[in-house]
């Protein structure tokens, strides 16, 4: 089977993204590269129910290389992303507050600072129908220098270098988004300044050391 230990990981990540919620039935999909052949999640199975034979290959042209189910419909998105950015992997879902955040505003402002890890502020794409061209040249443009995209009135799409990190990725951009929501429940979120981003960059990149004890 091409690409094994690929689709092997599509079907543990799908369950996980199916566990924690971030995924209900069909709603979300996956992807992995490997130099030009791309595993990806089918189109109509439930997440938490695929199998490693399941998961279609594509190459970057979108061309079916092997597998006996259509590929995502959302897979034009996964190759552009992959074009623009040389991820390693992607992860797609309609979780809730991500959602929320893409149906309400035009970007998620940082009000915390691991709003770094996505790069800064997450641009909301433009709409567009599902699965179209235009929706995957939107979320291109919106994903420069980034690592996660809203999609505008639909969820979030986030990449790695590998599924473990592209899947992270999006549990923190649900956890800024829902830290969002919540704080806007009760007042203005305070946005972080450059400023201050940048000194949490310095910061990471000078982290304080503590002098050993001499007993
Ligand atoms: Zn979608």
């Amino acid at each position: 089977m091409l690409l094994g230990d690929e689709r092997r990981l599509l079907c543990e990540y799908g369950r996980r993204a199916s566990g924690t919620g971030l995924v209900i039935g069909t709603s979300g999909n996956l992807s992995v590269r490997v130099d030009d052949l791309v595993a990806v999640t089918p189109s109509g199975i439930s997440l938490d129910r695929l199998e490693p034979g399941d998961c279609p290959i594509v190459d970057v042209e979108g061309r079916l290389v092997e597998g006996e189910l259509q590929p995502s419909s959302e897979t034009p998105m996964h190759l552009a992303v992959y074009t623009a950015t040389g991820a390693g992997a992607i992860v797609h879902t309609h979780s809730t507050f991500a959602t929320v955040i893409a149906t309400t505003m035009t970007e998620l402002p940082p009000i915390h600072y691991n709003a770094l890890l996505l790069g800064g502020t997450v641009r909301v794409a433009d709409y567009a129908t599902y699965g179209t061209p235009e929706l995957a040249a939107n979320v291109r443009e919106a994903l420069k220098d980034r690592r996660a995209v809203l999609l505008a009135n639909h969820g979030g799409v986030t990449f790695g270098d590998d599924l473990g990190a592209a899947f992270e990725a999006t549990r923190l951009l649900e956890w800024l988004c829902e830290v969002y929501v919540r704080a806007r429940s009760i007042g203005e979120p305070r946005v972080l300044t450059e400023e201050q981003l940048s000194a949490v960059v310095q910061r990471a990149f000078h982290p304080p050391t503590f002098p050993r004890r001499e007993d």
